[in-house]
């Protein structure tokens, strides 16, 4: 996949906001920042996205709330949580939703890239997986002939042995 990775950052603290973006603009992401959840389902829909942040604690709509609705727009996309003290549980109950993982923040740079590139990777395996799939269907397709051809070919199979059992 070319091109830089595509991150949706949801978090109400502005400060926190403008901080990680421009940390993880600085490192090739190509980084779309919301302070809302309402705002981040809206640009999910206009755009693709391969990864999303997450806070778990926003007014409005909840981190929650916000995985189910990414999910349900693209299942493919892969989200990470983050979080504040207190809310360990609520992070690892949105693994169980689908979310990739989380982190507690204030997040370590190398921790958090580390994550996302695994996450990135994670996308990109699921997305391969199912084109894999959908190519073994083509070639089944095209292999799978007419049941005349496949008899023609079973003939021709068996007249090639014949004719090196008689020589
Ligand atoms: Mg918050």
């Amino acid at each position: 996949m070319a091109g830089k990775i595509k991150l949706l950052i949801v978090d109400d603290e502005e400060r926190f906001l403008q901080t990680l973006t421009q940390r993880l603009s600085i490192r090739d992401f190509d980084v779309t920042p919301v302070n809302n959840g309402a705002k981040a389902v809206e640009a999910a829909s206009r755009q693709t996205f391969d990864l999303a942040l997450v806070d778990l604690k926003m007014p409005g709509m909840s981190g929650e709330e916000v995985l189910e609705l990414l999910k349900k727009n693209d299942p493919y996309i892969e989200v990470v949580i983050l979080t504040g003290h207190g809310s360990i549980d609520s992070a690892v109950e949105c693994t169980k939703q689908g979310s990739y993982s989380y982190l507690q923040k204030p997040c370590d740079t190398d921790e958090l890239l580390n994550v996302l590139k695994n996450a990135y990777q994670k996308r990109v395996q699921h997305k391969l997986q199912l084109s894999e799939e959908k190519i073994k269907g083509l070639l089944l397709g095209a292999t799978g002939e007419s049941p005349l051809g496949i008899l023609r070919k079973l003939r021709e199979m068996e007249e090639k042995n014949g004719r090196e059992k008689s020589s």
